[in-house]
């Protein structure tokens, strides 16, 4: 259906008139709808918006991001290699990271996956040479890809499945869970019971009550990602709040107007993300022949890059911005520094990326 006919039915009651004629849909579908709708129809980002983002908060962030980028290039022999952004937002993180990459002497062709078209203007406006793409599936083929993502891998949609008590305790079933609607409100409910072999093995008998979240898109995204750097060369850097699972926990929240928000009301009008699970991206990508380095929290990756020196070589050439580096600084690695964490990816043969003690997999 057309987002921009004023004549059609908005997305809550698409979605409403949807479960009536065909029941409640797995939450899954109800995320992909509420986040498509979401990011087609705004700018989401910055004061005026809905929340913030670390490439929002300050040019350092995407610099380190692009001398991280630069670096491992160099030690990986300078290659003819493609630079990639997965969901940039308004574009500053590549803006940033660009102007550092060609500093430290990398001028690669820039090519965006985005399918925002709101968005895709935002980053025209800082990134007009660059190549935009619906999916990864039609990235460059014939050569070096270094990927980014921030914030990217969390608006992606989630599966979630819930414990509910059995007859005697301990004997409780998993159920996929969906979302009914009653005329406008949406509601989570238990639908089909799952057997218990797709369930964790660690995680089989949590209480009832329990919610376990998987991402089928998430890994698919990686894995076919993971699978052209194996081939091709190249590496993928994954920054977001998240957690290596398997693990227990209802992560899946809104957020409007800077605070959290009821995440079954109104789909499309507020940010719908999930925490992230590093642990099975990492796997997905080791499925493919890559290596996985981490995840180390945001605040010691950054450290690790120098965003301490970054600030105060930034605050000694602008004095009168001492104290917004400072609060940036504290915010990105202090703030931010431990619930966001940082995952790489690298080609075999690739050489150990910066900031990820060395030896360490995820
Ligand atoms: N990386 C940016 C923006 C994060 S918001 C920053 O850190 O500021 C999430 C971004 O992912 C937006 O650009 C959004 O439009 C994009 N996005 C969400 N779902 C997507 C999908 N399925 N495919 C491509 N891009 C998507």
């Amino acid at each position: 259906m057309d987002e921009h006919d004023p004549a059609a039915p908005l997305l809550p009651e698409r979605l409403a008139r949807a479960i009536t004629l065909a029941g409640p849909m797995p939450v899954s579908q109800f995320m992909g709808a509420a986040n498509a709708h979401y990011y087609a129809t705004r700018d989401p980002l910055g004061a005026g918006g809905d929340f913030t983002t670390s490439p929002e908060i300050s040019q350092m962030f995407g610099e380190l991001v692009g001398l991280w980028c630069a670096d491992l290039w160099d030690r990986a022999g300078r290659p003819e290699a493609a630079w990639v952004e997965l969901g940039p937002g308004r574009g500053t993180l590549a803006a940033d990271a660009v102007r550092a990459m060609a500093q430290a002497g990398l001028m690669p062709p820039v090519h965006l996956v985005e399918t925002s078209p709101v968005l895709r203007t935002a980053q025209a406006g800082r990134l007009p040479d660059a190549v935009w793409h619906d999916s990864v599936d039609d990235l460059p083929d014939d050569r070096p890809l270094l990927v980014v993502a921030n914030e990217f891998f969390d608006a992606l949609p989630i599966r979630q499945l819930v414990r509910r008590p059995g007859p005697t305790p301990g004997r409780g079933t998993w159920h996929e869970r969906l979302v009914a609607a009653q005329d406008l409100l949406f509601l989570p409910i238990a639908g089909a019971a799952v057997p218990d072999s797709v369930i964790p093995e660690p995680l089989r008998d949590a209480p009832a009550g329990s919610v376990i979240e998987t991402s089928p898109a998430c890994v698919g995204v990686m894995r076919r990602l993971a699978d052209r750097i194996a081939r091709q060369g190249g590496a993928i850097l994954a920054i977001d709040y998240g957690y290596e699972g398997p693990a227990v926990g209802d992560t899946l929240q809104a957020v409007r107007d800077h605070a959290y928000a009821n995440p079954w009301e109104e789909p499309g009008s507020r940010d719908l993300t999930a925490h992230v699970d590093f642990a099975t991206l990492a796997a997905a990508a080791q499925g493919q022949g890559c290596a996985a380095w981490g995840t180390v929290g945001q605040g010691e990756w950054l450290r690790a890059l120098g965003l301490d020196a970054r600030a105060a070589a930034l605050a000694r050439t602008s004095p009168d911005r001492a104290a917004e580096l400072e609060a940036a600084r504290t915010r990105l690695a202090d703030e931010m520094g431990t619930l966001f964490r940082v995952l790489a990816v690298t080609a075999p043969g690739w050489p150990a990326p910066a900031g990820f003690p060395q030896g360490a997999g995820a």
